[in-house]
C-alpha cells in the first residue's frame, strides 16, 4: 500500500475532464494525482481529447431534444476565454484559441432547406445566427465551392487547439503542484463499506484515498470494482479525422466551416482538420476505407481547393457517449466516488465548467447547481 496524505485525490485518466479537474484541485492546494495509462500527447490516441477538432461550437450544434443541456454547454462557452487566458499564463502554451466563428453551409435546395429548419429552430432558442446566401458566405470565404448556396454565419462558434489546450493543462497541473503518473493503468477501484478506498493499479501497487474521481473517458465504465449503482453508463462512440495541410500565410479557411457530415476546422499552423464520423463500434479504433473517403469526399465538395493538399495525419478517437448525450458529473452513492464523464461530442467545449464544477464539489461538499441535473442519479429514476 502506498501512502498518500490523508486528503489526498486520485483521478483516473489524464485526459481534458481529468487534468481539468485535478489543475483546479492543485491550485487550491490538495495533493492530487492523475493517473494516466498511456503517456498524454499522441500516444493517448484513441482517447477522445487529442482525437478531437476542439470546436467550442454550442450554437450551431444545438438540436432538437437537447434543450436540456444547452445552459451547460452556454454557461461553459461563456468560460472558455477566461479559461484559455488563465491556462495559457499558468503554462506558456499558446492554446489557439480562435473567434472568427463558424459557418455551416448548403449545397443544394434539399440542405438549404433543412438549413432554414436548423436556423429557426437555433433561433428560438434565443441563439445569435446569421442567413447568408451563397454569394454572401463565399465573401467571407473565397474558397467555398460555386455550388453553396446558403449558409448560417454563428460569429460566437470559437475553436482552441485541443492538443495544445491538453499539453497546456498537463503543464499548469503540474506547475501547481500535481502529481502525473503516466504509464499507470488502474486495474480496480477500491470500494468497501460504502467508501472509495483508493485504486489497484495494473502493476499490483495499491494507492489508497477517500477521494477517486472517474474521469476515464469511453473507459469509465469498464473499470472492474465499480458497483453497479456508480457506474457511469458510458459506451465509446468512434470518430475518425484527418489532416491536410494548407500554407499557413495563405489558409484556404480562416472560418470553421460545416458541411452535410463533414467539418473543416483551420488551425494556425495551416493544418486543416476535416471530421468526424460517427460510429457504433465498440472499442474497435480501426480507419477504414470507407470512413477515410466520405471525409475526403464531402471535404472536396465543399473546399475543391483541398485538391493539391497533402494528407498529413489519419487518426480515430473513441468519444464517450452517455446514454442521453449529456455528461454525467458529481457523486455517487458511494462516499468519495466522483464522476466527471460522458462528455459525448463537447467535452472540449464542456472543459472549463467540468473543472470548476467538479472541484467545487470536491473542495466543499456541495454540487454547484450548474451541475445538479447531470448527475448519474438520473438513470435510476
Ligand atoms: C473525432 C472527435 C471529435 C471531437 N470533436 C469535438 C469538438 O469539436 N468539440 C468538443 O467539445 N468535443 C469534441 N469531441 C469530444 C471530446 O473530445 C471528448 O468529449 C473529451 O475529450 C472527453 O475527455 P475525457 O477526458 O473525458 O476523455 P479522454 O480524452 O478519452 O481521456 C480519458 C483518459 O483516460 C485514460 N484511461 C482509460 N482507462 C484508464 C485506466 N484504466 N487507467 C488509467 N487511465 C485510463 C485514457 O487513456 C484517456 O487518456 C470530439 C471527440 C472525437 C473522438
Amino acid at each position: 500500500m502506498t501512502k498518500q496524505p490523508i486528503d489526498s485525490i486520485l483521478i483516473v485518466g489524464g485526459g481534458v475532464c481529468g487534468l481539468g479537474v485535478g489543475w483546479r484541485l492543485a491550485q487550491a492546494g490538495r495533493p492530487v494525482t492523475v493517473l494516466e495509462r498511456r503517456e498524454i500527447g499522441p500516444g493517448s490516441l484513441p482517447a477522445a481529447t487529442w482525437a478531437s477538432a476542439g470546436m467550442l461550437a454550442p450554437h450551431v450544434e444545438a438540436e432538437p431534444g437537447e434543450e436540456k443541456l444547452l445552459p451547460l454547454l452556454l454557461e461553459s462557452h461563456a468560460r472558455w476565454p477566461a479559461f484559455a487566458r488563465e491556462l495559457q499564463e499558468a503554462s506558456g502554451v499558446d492554446v489557439g484559441y480562435r473567434t472568427e466563428g463558424t459557418l455551416v453551409v448548403a449545397l443544394d435546395r434539399d440542405q438549404a432547406e433543412r438549413l432554414r429548419f436548423q436556423y429557426e429552430f437555433q433561433r428560438s432558442l434565443g441563439l445569435e445566427l446569421v442567413w447568408l446566401s451563397g454569394d454572401a458566405a463565399r465573401q467571407r470565404e473565397p474558397h467555398l465551392s460555386r455550388h453553396v448556396v446558403a449558409a448560417l454565419y454563428s460569429p460566437h462558434d470559437h475553436q482552441v487547439d485541443n492538443r495544445q489546450a491538453l499539453l497546456a493543462l498537463r503543464q499548469a497541473f503540474l506547475a501547481a503542484g500535481g502529481v502525473l503518473r503516466e504509464r499507470a493503468t488502474v486495474a480496480e477501484i477500491l470500494v468497501g463499506n460504502g467508501e472509495v478506498q483508493g485504486v489497484r493499479l495494473a502493476s499490483g501497487e495499491t494507492l489508497h484515498a477517500p477521494v477517486v474521481v472517474i474521469a476515464a473517458g469511453a473507459w469509465s465504465a469498464t473499470l472492474p470494482g465499480l458497483p453497479p449503482e456508480a457506474q457511469p453508463p458510458v459506451r465509446p462512440v468512434k470518430g475518425q479525422m484527418l489532416a491536410l495541410q494548407t500554407p499557413p500565410n495563405a489558409p484556404l479557411l480562416r472560418h470553421v466551416v460545416w458541411g452535410r457530415d463533414v467539418y473543416l476546422v483551420p488551425r494556425k499552423d495551416g493544418r486543416l482538420l476535416v471530421g468526424a464520423t460517427v460510429e457504433e463500434k465498440g472499442f474497435d479504433a480501426q480507419l477504414t476505407a470507407g470512413g477515410v473517403y466520405q471525409l475526403l469526399r464531402r471535404a472536396w465538395e465543399l473546399l475543391p481547393g483541398i485538391d493539391e493538399a497533402p494528407l498529413i495525419e489519419l487518426w480515430a478517437g473513441l468519444r464517450p457517449g452517455s446514454r442521453d448525450d449529456a455528461p454525467i458529473l458529481g457523486a455517487t452513492s458511494v462516499q468519495g466516488l466522483i464522476l466527471a464523464t460522458g462528455h459525448y461530442r463537447n467535452g472540449i467545449l464542456l472543459a472549463p465548467i467540468t473543472a470548476d464544477a467538479v472541484s467545487h464539489l470536491i473542495l466543499t461538499g456541495e454540487t454547484p447547481e450548474s451541475i445538479r441535473s447531470f448527475g448519474i442519479e438520473r438513470f435510476h429514476r
